[in-house]
Order: C-alpha cells, then sequence, then structure tokens
C-alpha cells in the first residue's frame, strides 16, 4: 500500500515560491486568491485540491501578512445560465465550509456583467473588439487548426459604430441565440488556438438563477474570469493546467482593458496539476451522468468522490485535508493512488474511532455449559494501548452468541486460527471456546454451532501451556441491537475508466461498490447510536451511522473503510 508522506508542516511548492516572489519584490503587499466554482453540480475530492490551496493560502498569508487585507474569496462562476442553479450554490457553499474553510466575500461573476459589458463596448471602441455574424459552422470552418492558420471573418472588418450598434441591439434582445457573437480581435493566424478572435459574448435567452431575464447576452469564461479577477483584486489567479494555454488570452483581456478600467490589482494566472484518482472519476459531468442516471441514489451517494458522498460515506474534514497535504501541489498531472486517500481516513479515525464489536454475517453459537439464565457484564476498553485514549463499556454474554459466519469453517486449511470441529478460539474480551457440534441445513449451510467454553480460566485469562491462536468478535444474542450495514466499496470496478466516448465509463461502474446487509448484530452499547457517529466494527473497518437513515434504536451503518488495503489483495486473488 502507499504510505504517503504526512503533511510538512510548513508547505512548500512552485505557487508559494512565486508568491514570495512576489513579496520580496514588492509586487505585491498582500495575496487575494478565490477559489471560482461554476454552480452547475456538487464539489468533488479534486475541488478539494483547489479549495485547500487557495483558502490555505489566504490563512497562511494572513498570518505572515497580518492586517495586509489578505484573503480569499468565494465567487460562482456563473457565465452560463443554462446549467446553473442556486441549490448547487447552496451545496457548494455547505461543503466549502465543511472542509473546515471560510470565505472573505461571497462573489459571482453575474455581479460584473454591466461592467462586462461596457468593458466590451470600450473595446469595440478601441478597435480591439467586433460583433460577428458567421454561424457557428461558418466560425468553425475559418479557425484552422493547430497546423494551418485560420481565415479572417468577414465582418471583422465592420466599422467601430456598426459593431457598436449591434453589440447595443444584442444586449436589447434584438437578435436571436447564435445570430452575432462578440468576439475579440487578435490575430487569426496566432499559433495558440485560444488568440483566433476568440468570441467574448453570445446571445442566450435563457433565464438566470442570479439575474433574472435582465440580460440575454452572457460573457465567456474567458472573458469574464479576468476581469472578475482583476476587479476583485486578486493577486494569484490559481487554475489547473488544462487552463495553460487560456493564460495568453487572459492577459490579453487584462492588458487590453487594465488603464480604462483602472482595477485595483494586476492578477496573474498559474497553472496547477489537477488531481486524478484511479476507480472513480472526477469530472461534474461523469457525476451528473451517475447522478441523474440513477446508478447512484444522488450527488451524496457514498460511493461518490464528491465532497457531499465522502462526508456521507464518514471521511472527516480533516482526513481530506491531510489527504490533500500529502498529494501537495506540483506541474505535472498524475494520477493518484485510491489506497493514499483511504489512509488518510484510517491515520485520522485511528485515533477517534472507539472500538466496538458487530457481527455482519451472523452465525448462532450455543455454548452447552454456560448456564441458561447467566450474564456476565465484561470489561471492554474502547481504545487499544497504542491510543492514547480512556473509556471503557461493560459488553453482556451469555449462554447464545453471534460470530461471523466467516470465522467458521468445516474444513479448514492448516494456518486457520479460527473456529472449526474440534478447535478452541478466544472470544474478544471473554472465554475460550470449543466447537464439538456443528449443525446445517439440508443444503449442507452451517446455520449452528455447539460449543463448551472452558470453566477453568476466567475472560480474558491466558491458559498455561495451551495454544490459542485466533481471537474471534462476538455479540451476545440475547442482547444483540439489529442493524443495516452498507458496505461500500470503490466505485470502479478498473483503475481507469476507459477513454473514448463519455458514457463507456458507466461499463466499469463496480456492480459490487454497494452491498446492504440487513440483519446485522451490534453490541449493546451502539443501540442509540446517532447519525453521524464513528466506530471501528473490531476487525472489519470503520463505520459511521448514515447521516439520513440511522434513527436511535434502529441504527444503519456506512462502511467508511477497511482495516487494511483488502483491494490490493482481493484484486490478487
Ligand atoms: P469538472 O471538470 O469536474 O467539471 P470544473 O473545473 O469544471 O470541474 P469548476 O467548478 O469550474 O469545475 O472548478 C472550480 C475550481 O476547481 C477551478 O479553479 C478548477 O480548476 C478547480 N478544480 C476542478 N477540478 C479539479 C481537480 N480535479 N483538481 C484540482 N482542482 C480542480
Ligand atoms: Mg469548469
Amino acid at each position: 500500500m502507499n504510505s504517503p508522506v504526512s503533511a510538512p508542516a510548513k508547505p512548500s511548492d512552485f505557487i508559494r515560491d512565486i508568491i514570495n516572489d512576489d513579496m520580496e519584490a514588492k509586487r505585491h503587499d498582500k495575496v487575494i486568491t478565490r477559489f471560482p466554482p461554476e454552480p452547475n453540480g456538487f464539489l468533488h475530492i479534486g475541488h478539494a485540491k483547489s479549495i485547500c490551496l487557495n483558502f490555505g493560502l489566504a490563512l497562511e498569508y494572513r498570518e505572515k501578512l497580518p492586517g495586509s487585507g489578505t484573503r480569499c474569496h468565494l465567487r460562482f462562476d456563473d457565465t452560463d445560465p443554462a446549467k446553473e442553479d442556486t441549490l448547487f450554490e447552496d451545496g457548494i457553499q455547505a461543503d466549502v465550509r465543511w472542509l473546515g474553510f471560510d470565505w472573505d466575500g461571497l462573489y459571482h461573476a453575474s455581479d460584473y456583467f454591466e461592467k462586462m459589458y461596457q468593458y466590451g463596448e470600450q473595446l469595440i471602441s478601441g478597435g480591439k473588439a467586433y460583433v460577428c455574424s458567421l454561424s457557428d459552422a461558418e466560425s468553425k470552418a475559418h479557425r484552422g487548426d493547430v497546423k494551418t492558420p485560420g481565415t479572417n471573418s468577414p465582418y471583422r472588418e465592420r466599422s467601430v459604430e456598426e459593431s457598436l450598434d449591434l453589440f447595443r441591439r444584442m444586449r436589447n434582445g434584438e437578435f436571436k441565440d447564435g445570430e452575432h457573437v462578440l468576439r475579440a480581435k487578435i490575430d487569426m493566424a496566432n499559433a495558440n488556438m485560444k488568440m483566433r478572435d476568440p468570441m467574448l459574448y453570445r446571445i442566450r435567452h435563457t433565464e438566470h438563477h442570479m439575474t433574472g431575464d435582465s440580460w440575454c447576452i452572457y460573457p465567456m469564461y474567458d472573458y469574464a474570469h479576468p476581469i472578475s479577477d482583476a476587479i476583485e483584486g486578486i493577486t494569484h489567479s490559481i487554475c489547473t493546467l488544462e487552463f495553460e494555454n487560456n493564460r495568453e488570452l487572459y492577459d490579453w483581456v487584462i492588458d487590453n482593458l487594465i488603464e480604462h478600467a483602472k482595477f485595483p490589482s494586476r492578477p496573474h494566472q498559474y497553472e496547477f496539476a489537477r488531481l486524478s484518482l484511479n476507480y472513480t472519476v472526477l469530472s461534474k459531468r461523469r457525476l451528473q451522468e451517475l447522478v441523474e442516471g440513477k446508478h447512484v441514489s444522488g450527488w451524496d451517494d457514498p460511493r461518490l468522490p464528491t465532497i457531499a458522498g465522502l462526508r456521507r460515506r464518514g471521511y472527516t474534514p480533516e482526513s481530506i485535508r491531510a489527504f490533500c497535504a500529502s498529494v501537495g501541489i506540483s506541474k505535472a498531472n498524475s494520477t493518484v493512488d485510491m489506497a493514499q486517500l483511504e489512509f488518510s481516513i484510517r491515520d485520522d479515525l485511528n485515533q477517534k474511532a472507539p472500538r466496538v464489536l458487530a457481527v455482519l454475517k451472523p452465525l448462532k453459537v450455543v455454548i452447552e455449559n454456560y448456564p441458561d439464565d447467566l450474564v456476565e457484564e465484561l470489561d471492554a476498553n474502547y481504545w487499544p494501548h497504542d491510543v492514547p485514549k480512556e473509556g471503557s463499556r461493560k459488553v453482556p454474554f451469555c449462554k447464545e452468541i453471534y460470530i461471523e459466519q466467516d470465522d467458521f469453517m468445516l474444513e479448514p486449511p492448516k494456518d486457520y486460527f479460527r473456529l472449526a470441529p474440534g478447535k478452541e478460539v478466544r472470544l474478544r474480551y471473554a472465554h475460550l471456546i470449543t466447537c464439538k457440534e456443528v449443525i446445517q441445513d439440508q443444503n449442507g449451510n452451517v446455520t449452528e454451532i455447539r460449543c463448551t467454553f472452558d470453566t477453568e480460566t476466567k475472560p480474558g485469562d491466558n491458559p498455561v501451556g495451551r495454544k490459542v491462536k485466533g481471537t474471534i468478535h462476538w455479540v451476545s444474542a440475547r442482547h444483540a441491537v439489529d442493524a443495516e450495514i452498507r458496505l461500500y466499496d470503490r466505485l470502479l470496478s478498473e483503475e481507469a475508466p476507459p477513454t473514448g466516448k463519455d458514457s463507456e465509463f458507466l461499463n466499469v461502474v463496480n456492480p459490487n461498490a454497494l452491498q446492504v446487509l440487513p440483519g446485522c448484530k451490534l453490541e449493546r452499547s451502539l443501540a442509540e447510536a446517532k447519525a453521524g457517529e464513528r466506530f471501528q466494527f473490531e476487525r472489519q473497518g470503520y463505520f459511521i451511522g448514515d447521516e439520513k437513515d440511522c434513527k436511535p434504536g434502529s441504527p444503519v451503518f456506512n462502511r467508511i473503510v477497511t482495516l487494511k488495503d483488502s483491494w490490493a489483495r482481493s484484486q490478487k486473488k
């Protein structure tokens, strides 16, 4: 398994080097970053990397530069009215807060629609933009490709007056969607395709969740983003590597407006490697496909790598932050092993989750020589020796108990140290029992085990001169609490989804990513377990009371993660 290094106390990476340089050279006296999600879905663990970076930088530099105004904004990049919704905005805010961050100012790109429009007129007046009336298909044909320069639009030399008039009438709603667009006048032969007279505005007769029907023209990302950054005084605009080619246009927009607009800062864009994880998908579009196609129960389905899904699965904010720190910030894309994320939650819960007993697939054991009515209340520690915490509870022991079906074998191999005919095993915190008889149904399934217990040794004692290698967990049948347990596993059964057509990844969705076990048996102390409470079920893994379905008296638990990297082993088999 991957054992990632823990987060360095003082993170250092190329972004922080750039900022430190800027401070030394006095290019900035504060650091202002932003996290700019598009409110068209829920956040996923990839976004968490960007959140930890942007909000983390503000926290760090605020400490270094007290009183400087160093901060991080949350800005909704709401320039595409067709896909966006306040529902997603609420979810995103909740997720950022849950991760442990807070914004210094909540903004929307749509706050600046009027200014963006005015800057559009400014660009036209300066001969830097024009209204183009080519159809989509014609525009595409004019663009050329990486090897072939594009050709100028016949509308490129339209007079300033005509373009201004058309742009105003576009705003006034005089044209249909697609009839005209506003384009920057840059260079149709530029090696960077993004610079071939890119579209700045398009007509969309669509209601916007913030601005209603005030607008029927909407700015493109490449135009709206630099302007929003500059208006807010962002100093370091950090995005993922696939925007590398957009940087030239980002700079063009700012350079051509800064004198006129008197922006409070001259932001620069820096790109870092996006997070990719194996055995899952990190793309809002694909996640949406899973949700809308009902392959999962919703955006918070614990199989999904969404923040809401990870939260419901039982991940802690601390574990996600530690994971992001362990991944680090680099300039080269790579895929991180899911085992590294799983390591981070195990590492966190080891210190946080009390140990209790639960039987997932029960097999009844009757201890024949145990008195019918006797109940022994046995001491059981919540914490192992290497966790510096105190606390224990009583677990009741009586004549009938449940053990795990997997802890019994009719014909065991030599190195099997659990229960088998004639074999002795230790019950955790309790007695040594020996299997005397096996009861089977007509089909040969084992339905009950009859045992005797060693009356000479007390619970927990080590008998002298006898080798009892195995210890198994159990739950008193009379006191057991019935529960539903949901075993979650990786979303995809293959390391990487097939590239190619989008929906093909649906073919590798792991059919066993969710297994629901009704009739599990929990120890008595879990009867009142609440939603959100986390435990280690000894020998099984870490579990959490489900956010929505766990109620005191009728517990429902989700498996957060197994105790060991059992995936790697099961794959080998
Ligand atoms: P997706 O590809 O999942 O739709 P997106 O980039 O379209 O994501 P946005 O809402 O535009 O989603 O992203 C908000 C911010 O989060 C952007 O700055 C983006 O660069 C960053 N981000 C998105 N995905 C990742 C990722 N996998 N790793 C790191 N940062 C990411
Ligand atoms: Mg996006």
